[in-house]
């Protein structure tokens, strides 16, 4: 017998039709999912024809050793070249790959696709001159300027997997990734801003390459102009190094299968895994969702609002877009910095017609106010994306009404660190939105709810996620751990792979995604997600952002508590602000759901890819001593609650 699935709680009425003049010119048409349906291997072997092969593939599949797949076989091609040099080839050197803009005010710098061909050509022959050999591992831990996209293409152009590493987190995760991954030679800068100050990185290169006497070469790009401690003999100068080498540089041909880069997941649930990526197949599945989700054109201004350092940076502000011949916006800054309208004021400034961010930015977005985006020209924009989180349907309709001016599309897409690509999301020619729902499988990926035991849960019920048949840019396995890979996504089910999260179908047969099953409440025994809670109580007018976690209860074995951020507008909530939100679930999705206790908090913990850490809440709601915290972005923001909650009547219980 197959154990129940996860309540279905939420019911949604909205839905918004693709604008007709979109949809009448869309990359992507609804027989897409026909011709796909129909064989799917060759579809994906036309999708790869989007990319420019050295040599071509003689089979696009070989699936003989799951789940140890190998996509494009036998094809050889170089990514880099793919990225920037083909374009110039194609009369197309002068067009803008990048409007970088950096943090400090005027720091801008428009790079066009002949600058960062010359650029990564000088990168790759100095890293050459360092040593570094195809298969070798190059560990990048920089900010958000140019040079860390030159580095990760000149990494790729020598056929070196690329392990960029957040330049936000500590020596500590630095030392363990390089540890894992056993790193060779590190590219760095001397610091990078944030939020109006210079903060060091190469400092904390240097305290984590005590542990670390395999890397023989640090490479430092001068951002910030600070002191730094040297090496000798060690240490180089990015300057020195990069620019006396010449602008020439023969690609050489890798197999499609040659590793690319390894990136550590977000860390949400645990010790990060480092995810391989392969070269061929992940291509073309950036390439190919990029130009099909985002119905890329060719005078589209594109911007993914994300960190290179997590996987979003790599497949949508990297890889998908370069290779696509794209124009991107790349931000150094926080949304905040120099100040809350920055973002609007830079989608005015470059037309901006496709914007992509994190649910967690548009929340606190909608925290400050839509006075902010009010003072800005948005018009340019014409399509929005999300992905990270589910995004709530209030946070949706906020982002649909004050950023995209009721006329652009959202895609909600869902994907992770280990798919590598967008894989269910609507196409915004061909789909209806709905607020809150990622939709549907792309074409040419067969994505599955199913219940307990393996078997497709009907419309309206909810489940486990799967994917049912291998994807281009699938992982290949855990860095060095092919037993891990196994156990950790192919074990649940059989020939399938598990992605963790939970989702159901509505009634109409689309996906919505509600969280973590890790974070699965057991409530009287009904089983709660995280994410219906969560939207129900960010649908409350005071509400900007909301956490729900199952804490130990006598009664019911587990007891919903939720933490919330009011909205600015909101003040401090008011004294009845608990017994008000708990009514409000209870009303939206029903009493079983209502909240034990509501706890008012100034800032939740995140993840640097801006995730929510609800295993973090559940030991504050356990009254236990709070877990790893590596991985958060502000390793304050624990503090900053534990000492909110001792002086805060409200977070007491009913
Ligand atoms: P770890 O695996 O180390 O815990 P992580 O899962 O946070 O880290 P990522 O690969 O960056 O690392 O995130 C992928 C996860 O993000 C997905 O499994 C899902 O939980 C969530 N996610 C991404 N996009 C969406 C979306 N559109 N809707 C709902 N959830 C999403
Ligand atoms: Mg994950």
């Amino acid at each position: 017998m197959s154990e129940q699935g996860l309540s279905n709680l939420m019911h949604e009425e909205r839905h918004f039709d693709p604008p007709e003049e979109l949809a009448r010119n869309a990359n992507v048409t609804a027989e897409a999912y026909a011709e796909a349906d129909k064989d799917r291997l060759s579809f994906w072997g036309r999708q790869a024809e989007r990319i420019t092969w050295a040599e071509p593939f003689t089979e696009v599949l070989d699936w003989s050793n799951p789940p140890f797949a190998k996509w494009f076989v036998g094809g050889k091609l170089n990514a880099s070249y793919n990225c920037v040099d083909r374009h110039v080839e194609a009369g197309n050197g002068e067009r803008v790959a990048f409007h970088w803009v950096g943090e400090p005010e005027g720091d801008t710098r428009d790079v066009t696709y002949a600058a960062l061909k010359d650029e990564v050509c000088q990168a790759a022959n100095a890293l050459t001159e360092l040593g570094v050999e195809a298969g070798d591992r190059v560990a990048i831990y920089m900010p958000m300027i140019p040079e860390t996209v030159v580095a990760m293409l000149a990494c790729a152009r020598i056929g070196a997997p690329h392990i960029v590493v957040f330049g936000g987190f500590s020596s500590q995760a630095l030392v363990d990734r390089i540890q894992d991954c056993d790193a060779r030679v590190v590219i760095t800068a001397d610091g990078g801003y944030r939020r109006g100050s210079a903060a060091g990185l190469k400092p904390a290169v240097d305290e984590a390459l005590e542990h670390c006497p395999g890397v023989r070469s640090v490479l430092v790009v001068k951002r910030t102009g600070q002191d730094v401690g040297w090496t000798e003999g060690r240490d180089v100068w990015w300057e020195d190094m990069v620019g006396k080498q010449s602008t020439e540089h023969a690609p050489q041909a890798f197999d499609a299968e040659h590793p690319l880069y390894v990136m550590y997941t977000s860390g949400t649930t645990g010790k990060p895994k480092g995810i391989l990526h392969t070269t061929g197949g992940y291509l073309v599945g950036t390439s190919y969702t990029h130009w099909a989700v985002f119905d890329l054109k060719d005078d589209d201004v594109f911007w993914t609002a994300a960190d290179i350092g997590w996987v979003t940076g790599h497949s949508y502000i990297v890889y998908g877009p370069l290779a696509n011949g794209a124009t991107s916006v790349m931000f150094e800054g926080t949304p905040d910095t120099p100040h809350k309208g920055i973002w609007w004021e830079l989608i005015e400034k470059y037309k901006v017609t496709i914007l992509y961010c994190a649910p967690t930015a548009i929340r606190t977005f909608m925290k400050w106010g839509k006075e902010f985006p009010e003072k800005a020209d948005l018009s340019s924009l014409r399509l929005l994306g999300s992905v990270g989180e589910s995004i709530n349907p209030e946070a949706y309709m906020w982002y649909r009404e004050v950023i995209g001016g009721s006329r652009c599309p959202i895609v909600d897409t869902w994907w992770q660190t280990e798919t590598g690509q967008i894989m269910v999301s609507p196409l915004p020619g061909v789909t209806s939105g709905k607020p809150g729902s990622a939709m549907k499988a792309l074409p040419g990926i067969s994505a599955k709810v199913v219940d307990d035991v393996g078997t497709p849960v009907g419309n309206g019920e909810g489940g486990y996620l799967v994917l049912t048949e291998p994807w281009p840019a699938m992982l290949r396995t855990i860095y060095g751990d092919d037993e891990r890979f196994k156990d950790t996504y192919w074990s649940r089910f059989e020939n399938m792979y598990f992605a963790g999260d939970g989702a159901k179908l509505d009634e109409d047969g689309d996906i919505w995604l509600l969280g973590r099953v890790d974070d699965v409440m057991n409530v009287s025994g009904h089983r709660l997600s995280t994410t219906e809670i969560e939207s129900a109580l960010v649908s409350h007018p005071k509400v900007a952002e909301a956490a729900v976690v199952g804490a130990k209860d006598e009664d019911t074995g587990q007891a919903v508590c939720a933490f919330v951020i009011l909205r600015d507008s909101a003040g401090d909530g008011g004294k009845d602000i608990v017994e008000e939100l708990r009514a409000h679930v209870a009303k939206e999705i029903g009493k079983i759901a209502r909240p034990r206790q509501i706890m008012v908090v100034p800032e939740l913990p995140k993840t640097r890819s801006g995730k929510i850490m609800r295993r973090l809440l559940k030991d504050v709601a356990e009254h236990r001593e709070v877990g790893d915290v590596t991985t958060l972005a502000d390793s304050t923001v624990m503090n900053l609650i534990s000492d909110n909650l001792k002086e805060d009547s409200s977070a007491g219980d009913d």
